[in-house]
């Protein structure tokens, strides 16, 4: 993926850097103010980046050793890391193999009088089933934290993902589909939390205070200026973005031979943002042959996302027996293929790179 620059985009940096107002300033507060009119919620405080923000949400809301945090077995390894950073257990769900969002109809079962939140991801970019989180979580009285990195722009029956939740939590990662270089940014709805999190993101700095108070042992969380200005620059096409990435993804769900390898689905009423076009090869293919196989005909695909349970760090600490309790995870970490989508990818690149992947499958 390479992020799509303009003159535009390095213009509103240099123009932060001629100024000397280098962190958190206009720039930022402009951004605050554009991400929470496109994900409709009242209030957004803008972080150092996509995990910083899953940290302090969950640092926000009082989560501590001994608390249990329901999350997808399969996403980028920072949903879990952050229930790590705060001392508590992320309880693992298996995912729905066709959209690879969390399995709700698995969420309860995992739920114990410890649980306190719901981290459930956007992967990919495809909204999950948020409302039907968000039923469960009413009921049991959990928070949930959307991780939805890699979804802004996306929504549930036209209801923007990172409005569902107490809190929404996006990245600005160059991998996403708008980038500050690193950055990550908080929806919420609540004001007493967004004031907590600009607090705790500042040296536990009282905001909106005169005379300056320490109340809380807090991070250096905050994001520049600079970054702020590129992503907001690249914010006025995010639209365009998101419709150029439709369009290729379609010529993939075309062209691509499902005989050997299965299509990510959008189901009715969510939509898909295309941060990554994640393909799960049957099982008698060896993923990493094939992508080396692409590799020599210049194509740069990769696996998608972690089954997190199954990486050293979290094999060492908890030992899950990930083939019986997450296979779903597990096979699309095993077989994932994540193809080139970016916009400026042209309609002939992607028709030659799902040429090309039939072929290697067809002879495989
Ligand atoms: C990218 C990503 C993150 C982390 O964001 P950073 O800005 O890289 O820290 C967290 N969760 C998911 C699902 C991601 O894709």
């Amino acid at each position: 993926m390479i992020p799509s620059l303009t003159e535009d985009d390095i213009t509103a940096v240099t123009a932060v850097l001629r100024s000397g107002m280098l962190v958190q300033g206009k720039e930022v507060a402009a951004l605050e103010t554009e991400v929470s009119n496109i994900v409709n919620t009242k209030y957004a405080a803008a972080l150092s980046n996509g995990t910083a923000t899953l940290h302090l949400a969950l640092v926000s809301l009082g989560i501590k050793p001994g608390d249990e945090v329901i999350v997808p077995a399969f996403s980028y390894v920072a949903t879990a890391n952050a229930v790590e950073l705060v001392g508590a257990l992320p309880v693992f769900v298996d995912i729905d193999p066709a959209t690879f969002n969390i399995d709700v109809s698995k969420i309860e079962n995992a739920i114990t009088s410890n649980t306190k939140a719901i981290i459930p991801v956007h992967e990919f970019g495809l909204a999950c089933d948020i409302s039907g989180i968000m039923q469960i979580a009413d009921k049991h009285g959990l928070h949930v934290i959307e991780d939805a990195a890699c979804a802004l722009g996306a929504a549930e029956d036209n209801k923007p993902v990172g409005s569902f939740g107490t809190f929404g939590s996006f990245s600005f990662h160059p991998r996403k589909s708008v980038t500050s270089g690193e950055g990550g940014i908080l929806t919420t709805n609540d004001q007493a939390l967004v004031e907590r999190i600009q607090t705790l993101r500042n040296h536990g700095i009282k905001p909106g205070v005169s005379s300056m108070d320490f109340i809380e042992a807090g991070f250096n969380y905050r994001m520049t200026d600079f970054q702020a200005a590129l992503v907001n620059s690249q914010l006025t096409r995010l639209e365009e973005i998101i419709k150029a990435k439709q369009l290729l993804a379609d010529i993939y769900l075309n062209i691509l031979n499902t005989e050997n390898l299965s299509l990510p689905s959008v189901p009715a009423g969510k939509n898909h943002t295309w941060q990554t076009f994640h393909t799960v090869l049957h099982k008698r293919h060896d993923r990493n042959k094939v992508t080396e196989q692409l590799k020599q005909k210049g194509i740069g695909a990769n696996y998608g996302a972690q089954c997190i349970p199954a990486v050293t760090f979290y094999q060492n600490k908890y030992a899950h027996n990930c083939a019986e309790k997450f296979p779903h995870a597990l096979h699309a970490f095993n077989n994932g293929l994540a193809l080139p989508l970016y916009p400026q990818l042209t309609e002939e690149n992607i028709t030659y790179i799902a040429h090309e992947l039939n072929k290697i499958l067809e002879n495989d």
